[in-house]
């Protein structure tokens, strides 16, 4: 980290003021009332944990690996498993992920193997003062190499800043398009399709000399009714990126095994298509793509 931690913390802190820290940019002081009235994600400063876990199931790169869920997204995918912690981000079993607590249950998972730890959501942006202040808490000798496994939806300082913090990135890349993004995960005042490509982009360019140079896994999602119009644009894309670089910066995960979850579980008129299983021929088109553009192989189409 060439910036120390307490002044990423002052950035943030600042940015915090009028945040901007997602392509959002409420623009709202998040600092004064917890959660902050008008912000999209339904936080103020605090970080709210739901869920944590010793996870063996992640990719290779990166497990064993200590999971946090942090409450509240930028995005509202209405396939989502965390569905209701990403609309309520407060709610029990929620509590603020406090500073000391990390500290000591960060050294246990060490004792129990972890290799790295993992903030995940809902998405783990919209909480970044409060990861940033947790982390402040573990002295160097403790710390475990840090993975953001996110949603690619990051505003200016956020990049700049986690770019400083996270040794490994996680980033879902869901949609091939803007309509399908629009449909399934809200109209926004962005294109929730292109903003991934935008972080992926700025991530794997060309590194400055001495500066960290960062791994990144990329997971997606093959959608029931979404290959055609998702999954096959998505993967012609990483292939383009992938050509030129160096040996392992970018990972891909293609992850066939969807299952209806959040509001689309219920088969609501806007997206009957997510109710359903993916099929096998739909699966197979997938794989087939993924072996094609990109050389990947794996069982059932997993790729690690
Ligand atoms: S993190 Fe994004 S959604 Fe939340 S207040 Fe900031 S700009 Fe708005």
């Amino acid at each position: 980290m060439s910036t120390p931690l307490p002044d990423l913390i002052a950035r943030v802190e600042t940015e915090y003021r009028h945040c901007r820290l997602c392509p959002h940019a409420c623009g709202i002081n998040r600092l004064t009332q917890d959660p902050a009235p008008g912000a999209f994600c339904r936080l103020g400063e605090t970080a709210y944990v739901y869920k944590e876990l010793l996870s063996l199931g992640e990719e290779a790169v990166i497990s064993p690996t200590w999971l946090l869920d942090l409450g509240g997204c930028s995005l509202r995918c209405l396939f989502c498993t965390e569905w209701a912690h990403v609309v309520e981000p407060r709610a029990a079993p929620a509590v603020p992920l406090d500073p000391q607590w990390f500290r000591q249950r960060l050294a246990l998972r060490r004792q129990q193997g972890a290799r790295t730890v993992s903030f995940v959501g809902g998405d783990p942006t919209v909480s970044l003062l409060g990861v940033l202040r947790a982390l402040q808490a573990v002295p160097a000798d403790e710390m475990l190499p840090v993975v953001w496994n996110a949603n690619g939806l990051l505003g200016d300082v956020a990049r700049e800043v986690l770019a400083q913090v996270v040794d490994t990135w996680v980033l879902d890349v869901k949609f091939g398009n803007s309509a399908c993004a629009k449909r399934i995960s809200g109209e926004h005042g962005f294109d929730a399709a292109e903003q991934p490509w935008h972080t992926l982009r700025w991530l794997l360019r060309p590194s400055a000399h001495n500066e960290r140079v960062p791994q990144v896994v990329v997971r997606h999602l093959v959608m029931p009714g979404h290959v055609d119009c998702c999954t096959l644009p998505v993967l012609n894309g990483l292939a383009v990126l992938q050509t030129g670089l160096a040996g392992d910066r970018l990972a891909v995960n293609l992850m066939t095994l969807f299952l209806p979850a959040g509001p689309a579980a219920k088969r609501i008129p806007a997206t009957p298509e997510l109710s359903r299983l993916a099929t096998k021929d739909e699966v197979a088109r997938a794989v087939g793509h993924a072996r094609a553009t990109l050389g990947l192989w794996g069982l059932d189409g997993d790729v690690r």
